[in-house]
């Protein structure tokens, strides 16, 4: 019906309350790079879009704290160079940077590269202020490391997708700049491998490590068809790479030997000399790019089918090895483009059609093949949506996969907060 762009918390609240009492349903939206459509509006012409992007002001960093509190609509990006110039650090890392807003973060709870070792949005988040679903304002803006007096509600809009109100503001942790970093390709035969690397580094460099991402050789393989000048002339030759970042104090020198030394342990020489360390930030961000370029590059190939799961890492060799052949039977020829989060279990487990030539036909197994993948997920313990959320597109799989006791809390919840639903219908729940 139409989209509106308060400019302050005062007129957002103004907005809902007038939506409320018409009975006109909201549909908050951030900087619309959420991959689910949860901040896309159903077709009956009769909802309105909340944009917030004109309520993009930082507001204050309080340096004793460590904190920094900023409107919703900042964009991620805006926020992280803010805080640099100021020699802080805020450690939200994703490659939708430079549009998705700090309101969009929240609400679907994103997690990205550096979830290691500083945790979802949600593990960053110290206060909220958010607008209810009839318009009333909701304000914990008090940004205190400790606070037990009763519910932390702020935990309750995280994640919920704009279901349960307008997030206006937000209280989010700074960490100081990491000194040394350290980012290294490393190609590995299999997944095995590449986890006895990783618990290697966890192991000897706990604390050091900021991101582990693993990339499939066919997600190198586009890559380097769509953006060669991003591969340049890395060698492609083993089934898998992982992608290693290392970030703390001390020198250079200890960082690098201390990584040579879990790798020697964890891997052997072959791989070793294969793996690419980069010897400085340009070079590192030159690694980065390879893996940022995989979600464009398999979108320049044709149509996917795209599934965002998280495995308990143990699991994750099995599951491959299980579920490959069985997609082999059910659509001979589809080549699976993994990548992803190896370090938090989360894999982007996504199938391009067997050819190019072939991707509309092959688009219209999406429901079989989900189904496939999805039970085979949660057969090994895992979850069906990782870090992208619920929106419209996996309604269905909530339905499916989520226990009674789980969906009728959510429910209620959902009912307490937005009893008349108004804000974002038809996102995340089932229907009843
Ligand atoms: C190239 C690319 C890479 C990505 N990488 C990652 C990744 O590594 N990790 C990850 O977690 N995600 C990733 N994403 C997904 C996406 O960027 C995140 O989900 C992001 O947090 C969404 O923010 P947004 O501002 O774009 O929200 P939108 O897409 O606008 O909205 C997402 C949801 O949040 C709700 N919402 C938005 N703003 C508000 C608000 N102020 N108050 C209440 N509800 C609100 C909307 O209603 C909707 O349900 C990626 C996306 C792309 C395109």
């Amino acid at each position: 019906m139409a989209v509106v762009l308060p400019g302050s918390t005062a007129e957002v609240a103004a907005v809902v309350q007038y939506a409320h009492a018409q009975g006109i349903a909201m549909v908050p939206q951030g900087g619309h790079t959420g991959l689910c459509g949860g901040a896309v509006p159903d077709a009956s012409g009769r909802q309105i879009i909340l944009n917030l992007r004109r309520m993009r002001d930082i507001l204050s960093i309080d340096t004793l704290e460590g904190t920094v509190t900023v409107q919703a609509g900042c964009r991620l990006a805006d926020l992280q160079q803010a805080v640099e110039a100021k020699g802080w650090y805020f450690p939200l890392s994703l490659a939708s940077a430079g549009e998705c807003q700090i309101g969009g973060n929240l609400a679907t709870n994103a997690g990205g590269h550096n979830v290691l070792r500083y945790g979802n949005v949600r593990e960053l988040c110290r206060g909220l202020e958010v607008v209810l679903a009839d318009g009333r304002v909701w304000s914990d803006l008090s940004g205190l490391p400790k606070n037990n007096s009763g519910y932390d509600l702020k935990q309750l809009f995280i994640g919920s997708e704009g279901t349960l109100g307008v997030i206006t503001t937000a209280v989010l942790r700074l960490v100081r700049q990491p000194r040394q970093q350290l980012v290294a390709l490393v190609p590995v035969p299999d997944i095995a491998t590449a986890l006895r690397l990783f618990g290697a580094i966890n192991d000897e460099m706990g604390e050091a490590l900021t991101a582990f991402e693993l990339m499939s050789d066919f997600s190198m393989m586009l890559v380097a068809r769509h953006f060669p000048e991003v591969v340049a002339s890395l060698p492609l030759n083993s089934a898998w790479s992982v992608l290693v970042e290392l970030s703390r104090p001390g020198t250079a020198e200890d960082l690098l030997s201390s990584f040579s030394g879990a790798l020697d342990r964890s891997i052997g020489r072959t791989e070793m000399n294969d793996a690419v360390v980069a010897r400085d930030l340009v070079q590192g961000s030159r690694l980065w790019a390879i893996r940022n370029a995989i979600p464009d590059a398999q979108r320049r190939e044709g149509p996917s089918i795209k599934h965002d799961i998280s495995l308990p890492r143990g699991q994750i060799a099995g599951f491959i090895s299980e579920l490959y052949p069985l997609l082999q039977d059910r659509c001979s020829g589809v080549r699976p483009c993994v990548f992803g989060h190896l370090g938090d279990g989360n894999l982007h487990f996504n199938l391009s059609a067997p050819s190019a030539g072939e991707a509309q036909d092959f688009v219209l197994q999406r429901e079989r093949l989900e189904r496939l993948v999805h039970d085979r997920v949660v057969a090994h313990g895992g979850s069906f949506s990782a870090e992208h959320g619920i929106g419209q597109l996996k309604r269905n799989e909530m339905a499916r996969y989520k226990d009674e006791v789980t969906l009728d809390l959510m429910q209620r919840i959902k009912y307490a907060l937005d009893p008349d639903n108004v804000m974002n219908p038809g996102k995340v729940l089932p229907d009843r």
